[in-house]
């Protein structure tokens, strides 16, 4: 097992066009830790798996894996393994022959390639399935193979580049369940790339946040914020974050500032109404233009009294009922262009499509950023209760 540490890391595929897929990615990833990549389609989130794979060459900066400086050391001496998400297994061959494959090319003993083969089997619950052809399994079962080609090799380091995504909701979840205990059972450096916010909040120790670099082109570094799942969701250090973790997005609403105090900002919103933000936003001027944020499932009836914040009206455009979930979208005026108001209830609202509805903010919900996306410190946390 081992420390993964990437310095200064940059990626150009193509430097006659001087663009970079890549900017001054810095990361600590510690031994044993579950680190996982998100970050829109196009950001770089493969580039940067295939890069510690030794797959993709590094342009600029260092990647240590176990103390070693490993720029120029091929794929096969890393030992890596990864996992992708077409799992390619060989067709003629029996689950047994998948797993061992690697094994005998690298001309290992017939007695440890059993054992480490029948290991891996136990683990991942495959032991009644060895002499079994790839045709014969389902889609989590040919997943939980290609993995265990992986652990039979014993890496220090996995891989995982969008494991599940070919897999159904069902059996996605099921997996989820299987990788976290996998986590805790081989106790191995994890790197796990995935789109879905569920895998992300469930099983990183760690999350790191990827913008694409042609959105913002100038920027110093698309590493956009490194940290535990809730740090994230609670703390986002910008506007970038804050969208992307959570789900449903958060709001965002346009206002300028109205007063500022130590643990408290009153912001004006377009459409005029004042909403009171447990933030510290010192450092602005009244009068600067600001984004609010909320959280949709952080939201509250207008007369209930948590919603100490302020209140904002808006006209239902759509409601969904999920039986545990409510979603109602709405227009809102100060909401920003083209974006609904969505509020997440657990229980059913009686609003119809058309309907004018007030909504309750609680002041310990709000986010602030400023008109560079930069958050304001929080002074408080909703808790649900
Ligand atoms: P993600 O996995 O986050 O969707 P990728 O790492 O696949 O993103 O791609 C990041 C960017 O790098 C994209 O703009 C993509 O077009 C570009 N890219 C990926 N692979 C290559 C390649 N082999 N040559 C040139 N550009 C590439
Ligand atoms: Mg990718």
């Amino acid at each position: 097992m081992a420390d993964v540490l990437l310095q200064k890391v940059r990626k150009n595929y193509n430097p006659a066009l001087l663009k970079d897929t890549l900017r001054n990615i810095n990361l600590d990833i510690k031994d044993g830790d579950f680190i996982v990549f998100v970050g829109p389609s196009g950001c770089g989130k493969s580039t940067l798996l295939r890069m510690i794979a030794g797959l993709e060459d590094i342009t600029d900066g260092d990647l240590m894996i176990g103390g070693k400086r490993v720029n120029d050391v091929p794929p096969s001496q890393r030992n890596i393994g990864m996992v992708f998400q077409s799992y390619a297994l060989y067709p003629h061959m029996t689950v047994f022959e998948n797993m061992a494959f690697g094994l005998k090319l690298k001309k290992m003993d017939k007695e440890e390639i059993r054992r480490r083969v029948v290991q891996a089997a136990d683990v991942l619950g495959l032991e009644a399935f060895l002499e079994r052809k790839p045709k014969a399994l389902s889609g989590g079962q040919r997943q939980r193979v290609a993995i265990g080609r992986c652990i039979v090799q014993n890496p220090s380091v996995f891989l995982f580049d969008e494991p599940l995504s070919n897999l159904d909701a069902a059996l996605r979840v099921k997996m989820r369940l299987e990788i976290a205990k996998l986590h805790r059972e081989l106790n191995a450096t994890i790197i796990y790339v995935t789109h879905d916010q569920v895998e992300a909040m469930t099983l990183a120790d760690k999350i790191c946040v990827l913008s694409p670099l042609a959105m913002n082109p100038q920027t110093e570094s698309n590493l956009e914020q490194f940290g535990a799942p809730l740090e994230l969701y609670n703390h986002p250090v910008n506007k970038f974050v804050a969208g992307f973790i959570g789900s449903p997005k958060m709001n965002f609403l346009n206002g300028v500032i109205e007063s500022v105090s130590e643990d408290k900002c009153v912001v004006k919103l377009s459409e005029g109404e004042k909403v009171t933000a447990c933030v510290d936003a010192r450092r602005a001027q009244v009068g600067d233009k600001v984004t609010l944020g909320v959280r949709p499932e952080h939201l509250v009836k207008a007369d209930s009294d948590k919603a100490d914040g302020g209140k904002i009206s808006c006209k239902v455009s759509v409601t969904e009922n999920l039986g545990a979930e409510f979603f109602v979208y709405m227009d809102c005026g100060s909401s920003e262009v083209g974006s609904d108001f969505t509020v997440k209830s657990d229980c059913e609202l009686d609003v119809r499509p058309g309907d004018n509805m007030e909504v309750g903010i609680p002041s310990t919900a709000c986010y602030l950023f400023d008109e560079e996306g930069k958050a304001f410190p929080r002074t408080a946390v909703y808790k649900r209760s």
